[in-house]
């Protein structure tokens, strides 16, 4: 079982139909089911009428999702669950630093670790996170290893605004929907280990990870999402998925580009091959 879990934050681009093509090859290459969760956890980001967008767009590409679309906005009960089961094992304390006093830190220093909770205070719930090394093997990137304690320290699991944190929802999230294969791209690579934590003290399976490179410009710089190539256009399907395909290393001929979408899609299914894809953290695209 994949999954896709854009944030609606704005239209998808060309690296988001990239990070899409992979994990939906790589489901239907196995005969596994796919999913699209729409990531809107934190409300204060969501872009009026980017969900909709984002979903047209996999249409007009040609993706076919399995079952109802999850939305975390209406997930709160769930994540309050995951909360109060680690509460309730003291892995949790409220803390009350502010940005501000947290600005000059690597990591969350722990201030806040035995301090008594100050109610009429808001604050962030955060998890202890004690010295461990987590490691996995990611099927493009290869070994990874981190220390979260080290890395990040307690992260937070309920923000001072009292919305639930990416973490906690995409990690409750992934297992309740029974996520075994997580395609996504490489930006994510470094919170794996902190999402694997939490799985582990919640007693939550694993799911094995792939890492796409994420698609930068010529110049190495962000995707301009202005860019002709970049944005995404209902006129230009085939184009631009042809494109992704030979930027996953499918090395399409140009004769399944006249073939149409159906055709397009069931040609990559075949020749979807993880180790295909380069094994880096980003992708330049030609200038
Ligand atoms: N919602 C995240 C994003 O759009 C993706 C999270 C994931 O795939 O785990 O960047
Ligand atoms: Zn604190």
């Amino acid at each position: 079982m994949g999954r896709f879990a854009p944030s609606p934050t704005g239209d998808l681009h060309l690296g988001s139909l990239y990070t899409a093509a992979a994990s939906y090859l790589d489901a239907r290459a196995h005969g596994g089911r796919w999913l699209v969760r729409m990531e809107d956890v934190d409300r204060t980001r969501e872009v009026p009428g980017a969900a909709a967008g984002v979903l047209g767009t996999l249409e007009s590409f040609g993706f076919e999702w399995d079952g109802e679309i999850v939305r975390q906005a209406e997930r709160d009960a769930h994540y309050s669950a995951a909360l109060e089961a680690l509460e309730a094992r003291g892995l949790t304390f409220e803390c009350t630093c502010s940005r501000l006093m947290l600005a000059e830190e690597e990591r969350y220093p722990g201030s806040c670790r035995m301090r008594a909770p100050q109610p009429g205070i808001a604050s962030a719930i955060r998890l202890k996170v004690n010295p461990r090394e987590v490691q996995f093997i990611d099927r493009i990137q290869g070994a990874c290893r981190q220390d979260v304690a080290l890395a990040v320290g307690d992260v937070i699991l309920r923000r001072r605004d009292r919305l639930f944190s990416y973490l906690l929802a995409v990690v409750v999230d992934d297992a309740a929907q029974g996520v075994t294969h997580v395609v996504r791209g490489a930006d994510l690579l470094d919170s794996t280990p902190r999402q694997i934590y939490l799985q582990q003290e919640l007693g939550l399976p694993t799911p094995i990870y792939a890492h796409v490179p994420v698609l930068v410009e010529a110049d190495g710089g962000k995707l301009s999402k202005s860019a002709r190539s970049v944005r995404l256009d209902p006129g230009q399907v085939m184009a631009q998925l042809m494109h992704v395909f030979a930027l996953l290393g499918l090395d399409p001929p140009s004769a399944i580009g006249d073939s149409g979408i159906a055709a397009a899609w069931a040609w990559a299914k075949g020749r979807w091959d993880a180790n295909r894809v380069a094994s880096r953290q980003t992708l330049h695209l030609e200038g």
